[in-house]
This record gives structure tokens, sequence and C-alpha cells, in this order.
């Protein structure tokens, strides 16, 4: 009984779980509210075995998830105030509390310069250059790599869904998530799906954190 009775709660969520790789709109969407239910693949033996605990467990695990990033430690330590005075609230919902703009709205989605850096909005590490953008028709900025160890990962497994959210390695500010193997043709095949919201470009050179000159 109480295995029918979820069934039907969970099954008209089914039509929302997409495999990353078939749907590049769907899945290029940097997950927010329309990825938070794609438990369904797990749900009907989780349910026969133990009843409602894993369900409200995934719940939990989130929440640790999303903790442990934000309790990370970055070079730049600026408090929530101080953000605030340097960034406006769009910069401010995006960076410090891991918003995402419209699909699409960005400054930088049809942005493809033929040299330049995208600087973090936050703090202004440099965080890709032009040579990394690339056209992905997803609706924001895309990378297919980042300046090495701009860019620090969170991996969230969270409903049996692999997540990486990408943040900027000097300040923690949020840029989006990567995704991998989706078929791009680039040398990595991953995508780094990046607010505009997050960046600021400059034509100037990068300032180079590889160089050994
Ligand atoms: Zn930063």
């Amino acid at each position: 009984m109480r295995s029918h009775a979820y069934r039907s709660l969970i099954s008209p969520l089914r039509p929302q779980v997409t495999p990353l790789r078939l749907a590049s709109t769907l899945s290029s969407r940097p997950l927010s509210s329309s990825a938070k239910h794609p438990r369904s693949k797990a749900v009907p033996k989780t349910i026969r075995a133990v009843s409602t605990i894993p369900f409200i467990g995934a719940f939990f695990s989130s929440n640790r998830n999303t903790d442990s990033s934000a309790t990370m430690s970055y070079p730049d330590q600026r408090s929530d105030d101080q953000w605030r005075a340097v960034l406006n609230p769009e910069q401010f919902r995006i960076l410090r509390e891991k918003g995402t703009e419209r699909a699409g709205t960005g400054e930088y989605d049809a942005h493809h310069p033929s040299k330049g850096v995208y600087n973090c909005a936050g703090c202004d590490a440099p965080l890709y250059t032009a040579d990394h953008k690339f056209k992905s028709g997803c609706g924001w900025p895309a990378y297919f790599d980042s300046i090495p160890g701009a860019v620090t990962r969170h991996v969230d497994n969270t409903f049996g869904m692999k997540r990486t959210e990408i943040v900027c390695s000097n300040c923690g500010g949020h840029l989006g998530h990567v995704f991998e193997g989706e078929g791009y043709p680039t040398p990595t095949d991953e995508r780094h799906c990046v607010n505009s919201v997050s960046l600021r470009f400059t034509e100037d050179a990068p300032k180079e954190p590889k160089s050994k000159a």
C-alpha cells in the first residue's frame, strides 16, 4: 500500500528527469528549482526496502554538501557585508548566494572575442580566457576549461544525479556548474556553464597565475 502511494506521488515528477547528455537545453540550466526532484529511478526500489528514511536522508545530504562548500576557506575571506559594499544586488545574489541568471540574458552569452580574459566579478581573479569559450547554445557562457587552478569544483551526488558546482578558487564566488560528456567537439568534452554576472571581461592579457617567469 505504502509503496503504491509513493509511486503515485512520485510519478508525476518523472518527466522532469532527463539524462544530462540527452537534453542540452534542460541539462544546461544551472540547476535551479527544476532539478530538485529528479529521484525517480531509485524511488520504487528504495521505498520498498526502507520506507521514507532514504528520501529524507537525501535532503539532509543536500544540505550537508551545500554547507561544506560554503565553509571551505578561500584566500579572499570577505564577509557578506564587505561583499555587499562592492557588488550590486544581482552580483551578490549569484556570486554569494549561488543564484542563477535567466538563460539567454547574460552579457557574455553570445560574446566571442578573439582574445581577452574573463575575471571573477567579485575578486577580479582571472578565471577563463577567450580561447576557452565555445558556443554551446545553452543560454549561458560556456567554457571547455579554465585557467589552471582558477576554478574549484564541489561535487554533489544528491538525488543520484551528479552535479558539480564551480566557484572562484580565490573568493569562493559561485560561477555555475560543470557538465561532462555531452558530446561537444571540444578538447575536454566539459562545459563550464557560467553566469555572466559572475564574470567581468577584459581585453588585457591574463595576470598569468601559472606563469613561471
Ligand atoms: Zn573570485
